[in-house]
C-alpha cells in the first residue's frame, strides 16, 4: 500500500494545479452569452430587392434558451464582433467546465482505489 502512495500523490497534485489553472479560465466576471451563433441568409422585405427570389442578405442568428424555451433572434449588425466574442467565451466556459469534470472523476476514481487498498477487509 505505502508504495502506491507516492505516485497517486503525484497524480493528485498534478490534478489539483490543473485544477487551479481551469478554475482560474472560469473564475472572471466578464459577461458571457449562453447560446449559438450561425450565419443566415434572409430577405430585407423590399419587393424589388434581388433577395425577393433568392434570400441573400447575411444575417447572424443567435439561438438561446432560457428556462426550456428556446428563442431565436437576428443579431444587430453593430452587435455582431460582441456577440461573437461573448458566445466564445461561453463556449469556452462550457469546455473548461467539462474539463473541470473529468478532473473530479478523475480524482474521485484514485482516492476509491486508495480507499479500497487501504480496506483491512476485517474477517
Ligand atoms: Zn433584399
Amino acid at each position: 500500500m505505502n508504495k502506491r502512495i507516492p505516485p497517486i500523490l503525484s497524480t493528485l497534485r498534478r490534478l489539483q494545479k490543473q485544477q487551479a489553472r481551469l478554475l482560474k479560465r472560469v473564475l472572471v466576471t466578464d459577461p458571457l452569452l449562453c447560446g449559438s451563433l450561425s450565419l443566415v441568409m434572409r430577405t430585407c422585405g423590399k419587393p424589388n430587392c434581388h433577395c425577393a427570389t433568392t434570400p441573400s442578405h447575411e444575417a447572424w442568428v443567435l439561438a438561446t434558451s432560457r428556462q426550456g424555451r428556446s428563442r431565436c433572434q437576428v443579431v444587430r449588425q453593430n452587435d455582431v464582433d460582441e456577440v461573437q466574442q461573448r458566445v466564445a467565451i461561453y463556449k469556452d466556459y462550457r469546455q473548461t467546465l467539462r474539463a473541470l469534470e473529468a478532473v473530479a472523476t478523475e480524482q474521485k476514481r484514485l482516492l476509491r482505489g486508495l480507499m479500497e487498498e487501504r480496506n483491512l477487509h476485517y474477517e
